[in-house]
């Protein structure tokens, strides 16, 4: 996945939940994303708030987002809650705050977000600009009644800045499988491939844990964090 597909799914939900941890306190809000390169994901605050200061005392940040915000009304045919198809986004990842000199320099040179730290540093004397330089994450894109494909989810995950990122999903460990099935029966989301042992495509795997809980082999193993 490229920066600039990063950056679309961004600008799509157009506010991220940004949460910092203030020495053993979490704090979440809203704030409004001004727009990426390919040196990161770039948003303002004010020198004066404490998310400022979260900031600059623990640079490292969770970010995440839905698009489209609003879920429809109704139930699905089992009787679940409505899920109109979309994605959700997640990056966990460290910030760092913008020198003004740099601010002026990229703005010159025809940075639209830098350009727009400019302009509003001139309303609010106060504004910062920071950038998620390094970070990880994934696009959890659904399609949870399969109403434009036929698989409810395609999991994405990513990395920049010289970040890693592990692959998503139960892993079957191949010594232990006996091919009886089970588990591909057991599965909602069509991640779970047939053969002489079988397999688990991660992109499509919700780690939901069925597949799990059926196998008699104890062969499926949790999934990693990302
Ligand atoms: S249920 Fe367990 S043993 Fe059976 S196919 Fe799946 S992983 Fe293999
Ligand atoms: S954890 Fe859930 S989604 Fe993933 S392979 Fe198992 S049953 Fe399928």
């Amino acid at each position: 996945m490229t920066m600039q597909e990063i950056h679309s799914a961004i600008e799509k939900i157009g506010c991220l939940t940004f949460t910092t941890l203030d020495n053993t306190t979490m704090h979440s809000r809203i704030v409004s994303v001004c727009g990426g390169d390919d040196e990161g994901i770039y948003f303002l605050t004010m020198n004066i708030k404490p998310f400022y200061r979260q900031l600059k005392g623990n640079p490292h940040v969770s970010v995440c987002g839905i698009y489209p915000s609003g879920r429809k009304e109704g139930k699905n045919k089992v009787g679940q809650p409505y899920w109109q198809p979309g994605f959700f986004l997640r990056i966990t990842g460290e910030v760092r705050e913008i020198p003004e000199d740099e601010v002026k320099k990229k703005a010159e040179g025809g940075s639209e977000p830098h350009r727009y730290a400019l302009e509003d540093a001139e309303r609010y004397p106060a504004m910062r600009l920071f950038c998620i330089f390094r970070g990880k994450g994934e696009i959890y894109d659904y399609d949870f009644e399969m109403e434009n494909r036929d698989h409810k989810l395609l999991r994405t995950r990513f990395a920049f800045g010289g970040e890693t990122v592990r692959e998503a999903g139960v892993r079957i460990d191949p010594d232990k499988c006996i091919a009886c099935g089970e588990c591909r029966e057991a599965c909602t989301f069509k991640a779970i491939e047939e053969g002489d042992v079988y397999r688990v495509n991660g992109e499509r795997c919700d780690e939901c844990g069925s597949c799990i809980q059926v196998c008699p082999q104890d062969a499926i193993e949790f999934p990693e964090t990302m």
